[in-house]
């Protein structure tokens, strides 16, 4: 199992996190937005007034109890992530699987992805608290079921929270290893202009683009009877608005498990992008996963433009690195010229197809790629 070097050097998680408060009483949540904050009891409808309406980021800590992974999220925003120590993966610096993504990616359906980006979207909300994002999970578990079941190896799981809504694995074991390749997108949405959790909340853009990217690369791949390598999970996360709730569970769970994992990627806004290219950013992310994952875009779809988010609190990448695990980020625009996101406008309409589809090749290329990866 990986661990930071941070705490390989000997620094101590203890003298980086302050005490957090105890616990003032049920039906609040911890979380911390910025890495001095020891942590800030909210009602779930603070979340959304006085930090998602704010533009301010934060992760929910009322259930990590991890101190290294505390730690993470204390280290000062400037400092950039601690180096990991060195692993036994190593990222190709050119892609030579071509002949076998090609194919797949000549059967990527662009009615699919509006078939079920439309369902994703008429749901009212798809907020981890509300019986309609509820209804969202249970309608993704029964679709990743059908698309999986050409291939019977492969596996999909509910991954229950302490909160409803629950995440959503899809797992292809890999022919040589149990080595993990996770792709993951979040499929909750949420309102930020009013605190009613029940508002009107598409989350066309964020995130049911990225929920229908996985959704179609797992389809070419399951329908071909692709045999991965390594193990390739497709991992949909509940209550990322909530501060990134499903995907640290899950973190939280592979690194007490002291699973492998060798890449995680994240697909967190892929369908409105007026430059035409996919941005890969470049802060709180793995850098030598990073460059493979640059060489692969370019390679099957073109130019890529890179970005920054700022703080580690951005979305569910930070899980995975906040645990030990190497992930990146893809995007679909600079913040500069990003969709504006949170609201009722996020709408199915708003969806640009060749820029869902520019994702879809790209993850289903990285997919065949770096089901190669050994380590
Ligand atoms: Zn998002």
């Amino acid at each position: 199992m990986r661990s930071f070097a941070l705490f390989s050097l000997g620094i101590s998680s203890a003298c980086l996190v302050k005490a957090a408060p105890s616990a003032p009483g049920a039906g609040l949540s911890l979380i911390k937005s910025s890495p001095t904050d020891p942590g800030t009891w909210v009602t779930e409808e603070q979340k959304i007034t006085e930090y998602h309406a704010k533009d301010i980021h934060f992760v929910d800590i009322t259930k990590i109890t991890d101190p290294e992974v505390l730690a993470y999220y204390s280290l000062p925003d400037e400092e950039g992530i601690p180096a990991l120590v060195p692993r036994a993966v190593t990222y190709p610096s050119n892609i030579s699987h071509r002949a076998e993504a090609e194919p797949l990616i000549a059967q990527l359906s662009t009615a699919n992805l509006q078939s079920w980006a439309k369902t994703l979207t008429d749901f009212q909300t798809r907020h981890y608290r509300t019986d309609t994002g509820l209804e969202a999970a249970n309608w993704l578990l029964i679709l990743a079921k059908s698309l999986a079941a050409p291939n019977p190896a492969i596996t999909v799981s509910s991954f229950p929270h302490s909160f409803e809504q629950p995440s959503i694995i899809v797992r292809i074991p890999g022919s040589v290893s149990s080595s993990l390749v996770i792709f993951g997108a979040h499929f909750d949405s949420i309102n930020d202009r009013t605190s009613d959790l029940n508002a009107r909340a598409p989350g066309a853009v964020d995130n049911a683009s990225g929920t229908v990217v996985l959704l179609e690369t797992l389809r070419v791949i399951a329908s071909s009877g692709f045999a991965p390598q390594s193990t390739l999970e497709f991992q949909f996360y509940a209550g990322e608005e909530g501060g990134m709730l499903g995907s640290q569970d899950i973190f939280a769970k592979y690194k007490a498990e002291s699973k492998n994992v060798l890449a995680m990627v994240n697909t967190d806004m892929a369908g409105y992008s007026p430059s035409g290219k996919i941005s890969i950013w470049t802060d709180y992310v793995d850098e030598p996963l990073t460059r493979y994952v640059r060489t692969v875009a370019e390679g099957y779809t073109g130019e890529t433009t890179e970005d920054t988010c700022g703080t580690r609190r951005c979305s569910d990448h930070n899980s995975a690195m906040s645990n030990g695990f190497p992930a990146a980020y893809v995007c679909d625009e600079k913040r500069r010229t990003a969709f504006k996101v949170h609201n009722e406008n996020d709408s199915y309409d708003k969806l640009q197809w060749d820029t869902v589809l520019r994702h879809t090749k790209f993850l289903t290329a990285f997919a065949v790629e770096a089901s190669y990866l050994s380590g």
